[in-house]
């Protein structure tokens, strides 16, 4: 990039940056909380790491990204520069990419199932690193009244979001799980409201099982929810970490991969 694109993008990211700061001020405002127990996550997926390092230079220190392939190369990218943010792993997950994952990840929010947490345990393990798991919850009610297939191991494709995510009656056996792993720290949950539904209904069900979570550890206190579209609602729902990509870095590119 010249100096004057740097420039300008730099202008762009400030401004977005500034107006989803003031977004999540009110809106802890509004719900009677501290802005300073919402975390914002840069999800950059799609974006350069120059981006990243922009936004890092402008105080954001939290970055999600949801292929192993793309965050492994900008989180290399950034630590030649002298740069290594918290990076946040939101996306679905297969078993074969959690030794990698585990070598820049701070945090996990896609822990659906034991074979992952078993992966990802033996992964932290190898690296000799604490990974932060958030047990991703399914808050597709359709989905629990179905049978959940088995996410697809280890070449399938990326699932739909809305698809991922422990059933209910899940959530709880697999927090005890993750909780006598060593290698994993069980840190709270994480949601993702279904496209087109309600998101204040949607986040009130994650609530109940971020309760069923706290039950296991105490200190599994994140609550992982809400988007460029529907942060609002997941702050009044209490979350502690937002992810946010669009209202940040801009439209992506419909590349098929990372699209929701
Ligand atoms: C892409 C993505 C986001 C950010 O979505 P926006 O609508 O662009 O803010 C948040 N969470 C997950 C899991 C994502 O994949």
């Amino acid at each position: 990039m010249s100096t004057d694109h740097a420039e300008v993008r730099a202008d762009v990211l400030a401004a977005n940056l500034a107006e989803v700061t003031a977004r999540i001020v009110a809106a802890a405002r509004a719900a009677g909380r501290g802005a300073d127990d919402v975390t914002l996550i840069g999800v950059s997926k799609t974006f350069p790491a120059s981006d990243v390092r922009l936004l890092y230079d402008l105080g954001v220190r939290d970055f999600g990204e949801n292929r192993d392939q793309e965050a492994a190369g900008k989180a290399a990218e950034l630590r030649a520069g002298g740069i290594e943010p918290r990076w946040h792993f939101v996306g679905q997950l297969q078993r074969n990419k959690a030794a990698s994952v585990a070598r820049y990840a701070a945090v996990v929010h896609s822990v659906d199932r034991v074979q992952l947490a078993d992966a990802l345990a033996g992964a932290a393990g190898a690296a000799g690193r604490t990974l932060d798991v958030l047990v991703q919850v399914s808050l597709d009610e359709l989905a629990e009244l179905a049978e959940p297939a088995e996410p697809a191991e280890p070449d399938g494709k990326p699932g739909t979001a809305g698809r991922a995510g422990a059933v209910a009656a899940d959530v709880g056996p697999l927090a005890e799980h993750i909780a006598g792993l060593a290698g994993l720290r069980l840190a709270g949950v994480m949601g993702l409201a279904p496209p087109g539904g309600d998101p204040d209904r949607a986040f009130g069900r994650l609530v109940v099982q971020a309760e069923a979570v706290r039950a296991v550890a105490a200190a599994a206190q994140c609550i992982s929810a809400g988007m460029s579209a529907d942060l609002e609602a997941a702050i009044r729902h209490g979350a502690t970490h937002v992810r946010v990509g669009t209202a940040l870095f801009g439209d992506r590119p419909l590349m098929s991969e990372h699209v929701r």
